[in-house]
């Protein structure tokens, strides 16, 4: 571990106002930046810490929206009867990252941006059309799922910008799939698909180099909300993650199996 310093802001301001420093990086629950320092991928200089920010913390719905705080846990989402009941899909996802270490400490904020290729949350804003909220000095602003997620650990966050929550329409129907990479926990392929407000979605983690659309599969689903609706359809291996776990056209041969799947159940 090299020096840095530790900072502890309890305010949305002070913390937007700490992670604009040159050399600073906010820390949510470090499960993923905590072990890219100890591997020497990541040294900042400072890391500003949001645990004290109550702001960031907590679910409400209201008007047809689940809104949860960047900081709420992925534990907290699993186990919050609100969100079971608004969107039933967003909870088993939740429950079923990682381990139970992993979803005490992991946060949907740091998930989002972290954006690994194969997170669940990643998935699950894109295939329920979410909207993320950010702080920055250049003050609040939304940003809608489908030009937040931008490659390969990449995002449309700024060097320094908060996400502070995340607000996800309740869907009429909404279903989540996911092909677990048995060591990691970590989706092989994960598949959400959903219908309702923002249309007909499919979003596929874990099988390319970000979370995408499925878009040949969307028309199908468009057509008819049913598996039938998927049986026979293909989705192009090219482009797709090849290594030790599975080659890019076993993946693309999941993504419309798990589609069909979680529409059954949806
Ligand atoms: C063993 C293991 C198994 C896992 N399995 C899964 C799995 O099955 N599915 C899955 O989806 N994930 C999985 N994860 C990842 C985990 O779910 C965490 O959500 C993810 O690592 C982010 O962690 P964190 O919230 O603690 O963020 P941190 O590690 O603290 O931060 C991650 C990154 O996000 C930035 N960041 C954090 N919060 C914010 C914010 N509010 N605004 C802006 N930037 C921010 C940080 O600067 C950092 O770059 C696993 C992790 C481990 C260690």
């Amino acid at each position: 571990m090299q020096a840095f310093n530790y900072e502890t802001p309890s305010s949305l301001a002070a913390a937007a106002a700490a992670a604009q420093a040159s050399g600073a990086k906010i820390i949510a629950g470090g499960q993923s930046l905590l072990g890219s320092m100890k591997l020497g991928l990541a040294a900042p200089e400072a890391l500003v810490d949001l645990a004290g920010v109550a702001e960031l913390k907590g679910i409400t719905v209201s008007g047809g929206t689940v809104k949860i705080g960047a900081m709420t846990t992925h534990a907290e989402v699993a186990a919050s009867a609100d969100v079971a009941k608004a969107i039933p899909a967003l909870a088993a996802l939740a429950g079923n990252i990682g381990d139970r270490q992993v979803r005490n400490r992991g946060t949907i904020g740091g998930s989002l941006a972290n954006n690994d290729p194969a997170a669940c949350y990643p998935a699950a804003v894109l295939g329920l059309g979410a909207t993320i909220h950010t702080q920055s000095s250049q003050g609040p602003r939304t940003i809608a799922a489908d030009s937040f997620f931008k490659g390969l650990y990449e995002t449309a966050l700024a060097e320094g910008e908060v996400i502070t929550a995340v607000s996800f329409p309740v869907p009429e129907k909404a279903a989540w799939q996911k092909f677990k990479q048995p060591a990691s926990r970590f989706s092989l392929v994960g598949v959400f698909v959903s219908k309702g407000p923002q249309g007909v979605r499919v979003a596929v983690t874990g099988a390319g180099a970000s979370v995408f659309r499925a878009g040949t599969l969307e028309a199908k689903l468009a057509g008819s909300w049913s598996a039938d609706a998927l049986k026979g359809a293909t989705v192009g291996a090219d482009g797709l993650n090849t290594d030790l776990h599975g080659s890019a056209e076993y993946r693309a041969a999941l993504i419309p199996v798990l589609a069909g799947r979680a529409v059954a159940a949806s």
